[in-house]
């Protein structure tokens, strides 16, 4: 393809993707496509001869939005958000223009330097504590791989900096919530720990955070049965409810006992941009890892996790490996920083342009206007559900997400509401279990939800219940 050819077919691309952000409110949120439906509109094998992309876009018109799930629909309030926005798909088309392969500072200077400066703006972004400035920040790919890098460098610590030559030896312990995101567990799996070795700490049964006296019990019994315990996961809006753990109780507990804090605010840190939401950092100067991910609430496409380590050096001696054929001046000068050492690949992309471009074009009162809007919204819709006698919201909800269910229903009355609303395909909505109780989950997000979204899924929520 010639940069001529690249033009025409790319701003063609361009105006599909306009139209299609453009169109989406008429779309149904996620696609009535049956397993196998979408493959079977595609053919067997690659053709023999390029075609020069003829008829691309009517077959993705055809075949690709049909069997999509629009998580950019205004009426999208499955899961939680992945937001993207405008300047962030720019971002990522310049950056897979460059096509830079940033694995060290070497292979991409600008790659790392603006990757640097884009964590230490959003640190400044979130107010983040001191201890997380200054070049301390990282992009993963997901929160899942943020938890995993902070497991395998606690594990690292925890065993006198043995870890790295002999693997896991002995017995060693993962706390969290029974909260807790899934990754955790997955993290333990792979990082050779194994589900036996990750604590459910119990949690308060009406906030449903973490109870720092039943994280304290059980390091003491770990301890007492020789178990090391290596690492502490506190969660800052948790996946089901948006529960936020008590960090200062538990910093002082990890503090005290020498493990590593590792705080998992997924979803909720975006909502620190905010002045009034900064209460979520309390606690944070205790912890040893912070991560967050702008790909959900902060108009950041996936994939975009960002990660902040109190000491990068905890990682560089857990994770560096240097093969002959990387070494080069700059890295052995101590002066640069290779990010290949923060992570599990060696290669990386340039994610920081999109940050960049969404940073540049919000602004701090944008972005913090995006996180008002979300939060507004998600309360109007509570409101509005406490204001019907057959319906109770079911846990705290302080950032853009409500669990509600039918009060006094069972299970089923409730699972069956969900099915019905959804089949309509005006909104998405998910559920989860809190209390053993089957809860739906509303969660705003999307940049393109009004007022006017809230109300008509509300009507219809009432409509069908
Ligand atoms: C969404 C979520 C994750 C996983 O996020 P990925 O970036 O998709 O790996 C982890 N922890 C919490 C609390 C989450 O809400």
């Amino acid at each position: 393809m010639t940069p001529d050819e690249f033009r025409e077919l790319g701003h063609a691309a361009v105006e599909w993707v306009a139209r299609y952000w453009e169109r989406l409110p008429e779309l149904p949120v996620a696609g009535s496509v049956r397993p196998g439906d979408v493959a079977a509109e595609l053919p067997g094998a690659p053709p023999d001869k390029g075609d020069r992309l003829e008829g691309i876009f009517t077959d993705l018109d055809d075949v690709v939005v049909p069997g999509t799930t629009h998580w950019q629909h205004p009426a999208h309030f499955a899961y939680f958000p992945a937001n993207t926005s405008g300047p962030s798909v720019l971002g990522d088309l310049i950056g897979a223009g460059l096509g830079t392969q940033g694995m060290m500072w070497a292979t991409g200077p600008a790659c790392t330097e603006v990757e640097t400066v884009m964590l230490d703006w959003l640190a400044d972004l979130l107010g983040l504590p001191e201890r997380f400035r200054g070049g301390k920040g990282v992009i993963q790919d997901s929160a899942s791989s943020a938890t995993f890098i902070a497991t395998l460098a606690a594990l690292h610590r925890a065993s006198g900096g043995a870890w790295r030559t002999d693997g896991v030896r002995g017995s060693f312990a993962v706390y969290t919530s029974s909260q807790g995101h899934s990754s955790i567990e997955k993290a333990a799996r792979v990082a050779g720990l194994g589900d036996k070795a990750v604590r459910s700490i119990e949690v308060d049964p009406s906030s449903l955070a973490m109870r720092p006296e039943a994280l304290r019990a059980a390091i003491e019994a770990d301890r007492a049965a020789g178990v090391v315990p290596a690492l502490v996961v506190a969660t800052i809006g948790t996946t089901s409810t948006t529960a936020v753990d008590p960090l200062p109780a538990i910093g002082a507990i990890c503090r005290e006992f020498g493990v590593w804090l590792h705080v998992d605010a997924a979803y909720a840190g975006a909502a620190a941009a905010c002045p009034e939401f900064r209460w979520i950092n309390d606690g944070l100067d205790l912890a040893d890892s912070y991560c967050f991910d702008p790909h959900k609430w902060l108009l950041t496409g996936f994939d975009c996790d960002a990660l902040w380590v109190a000491d990068p050096a905890d990682l560089t001696r857990a994770l560096s490996v240097l093969p002959e054929f990387l070494r080069n001046a700059a890295s052995e000068s101590g002066t640069v920083v290779d990010y290949r050492d923060w992570q599990v690949p060696l290669g990386r992309r340039f994610r920081a342009l999109k940050l960049w471009f969404v940073l540049r074009w919000y602004g701090v009162e944008g972005i913090r206007a995006h996180i008002r809007d979300g939060v507004a919204l998600a309360q109007r819709f509570a409101a509005a559900v406490r204001a019907d006698d057959r319906f109770e919201v079911v846990a705290p909800h302080p950032f853009g997400l409500v669990c509600f269910r039918l009060r006094g229903e069972d299970d089923a009355a409730n699972e069956t509401l969900l099915r019905r609303i959804n089949e309509t395909g005006r909104c998405l909505l998910t559920h989860t279990k809190v209390r053993g109780q089957y809860v739906l989950r509303l969660a705003v997000g999307a940049p393109s939800t009004r007022t006017d979204h809230i109300d008509a899924t509300w009507k219809l929520i009432q409509e069908t219940a």
